[in-house]
């Protein structure tokens, strides 16, 4: 079985020193966890927790990332900055910045790429509004989201996403997709990539889910056969809470 993929969000919250106590305390909790757990704090506390999480099996995530190498981009981040910052992975087109922050497909794709070009796993979100969903609409959104942000990138590249799947309508409401609401949309993405990359790579990308995850409705969603994880906002900022999310996902998904 494949294991759990189990990333925190933790948006705008957290000072440097409240996201290293965090990172110490996942750290010396889960010394071997059982899939992949990753934290993507603010930027202010990245060098700091990629300093804490050096040598463990903890991964580290920034929120956000810009195209361009360098350059005249006030207040703009680039992905070697976050390698060098100790990050891993990178969250590309959360549901905030594309509604807030008026990001375009385009500018997704372009983050999605640069991110490959440095090494980063881009953790690449899709999903509908609630608008969107009354309208039938998911699979049409779901499918332009992922078409756009992976235009021209190699199928071989495109293994290398984790893709969540995080319907707007859950996001930070309390309000959680069914197990089967969002298992039909995780299957529907993984139908897309067998298309992009055939069936043996589509089959290994991690889905995960976001939206109102909690301890308490982890192990249903994971159950589901293309749910590979989630990704977690508002619970992720209480060590408790994430850390049996972290749990319950090992004890649905783990051998
Ligand atoms: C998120 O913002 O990615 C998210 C899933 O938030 P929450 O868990 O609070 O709904």
């Amino acid at each position: 079985m494949k294991k759990p993929v189990i990333a925190a969000n933790w948006k705008m919250h957290k000072t440097i020193a409240e996201s290293a106590d965090f990172a110490r305390s996942l750290k010396a909790a889960f010394p071997k966890p059982q899939g992949t757990v990753i934290i993507a704090p603010a930027f202010t506390a990245l060098a700091a927790v990629g300093d804490v999480l050096k040598g463990s099996a903890i991964h580290l995530a920034a929120q956000n990332l810009h195209w361009e190498e360098k350059g005249a981009f006030t207040g703009e981040i680039a992905a070697a900055m976050l390698v060098d910052a100790g990050c891993d992975c990178v969250i590309i087109g959360h549901s905030e910045r594309r509604a807030i922050f008026k990001e375009t497909g385009d500018w997704i794709n372009r983050k999605v790429a640069a991110a490959l070009r440095a090494g980063l796993t881009p953790i690449l979100c899709v999903g509908e509004t609630l608008e969107e969903r009354e309208k039938n609409l998911t699979f049409p959104v779901v499918e332009r989201q992922l078409k756009e942000a992976l235009n021209n990138i190699s199928s071989g590249d495109i293994k290398l996403l984790s893709i969540a799947y995080e319907p707007v309508w859950a996001i930070g409401t309390g309000r959680n997709a069914t197990a089967i609401q969002a298992e039909e949309v995780h299957r529907f993405i993984r139908t897309i990539l067998k298309d992009t990359c055939g069936e043996h790579d589509a089959a290994d990308i991690p889905l995960i889910y976001g939206g109102s995850v909690k301890p308490g409705n982890t192990g249903k969603l994971l159950a589901e056969p293309d749910i590979d994880g989630a990704l977690v906002g508002g619970a992720s900022l209480d060590f408790d809470s994430f850390a049996a999310i972290i749990q319950n996902a090992s004890k649905e998904k783990g051998n």
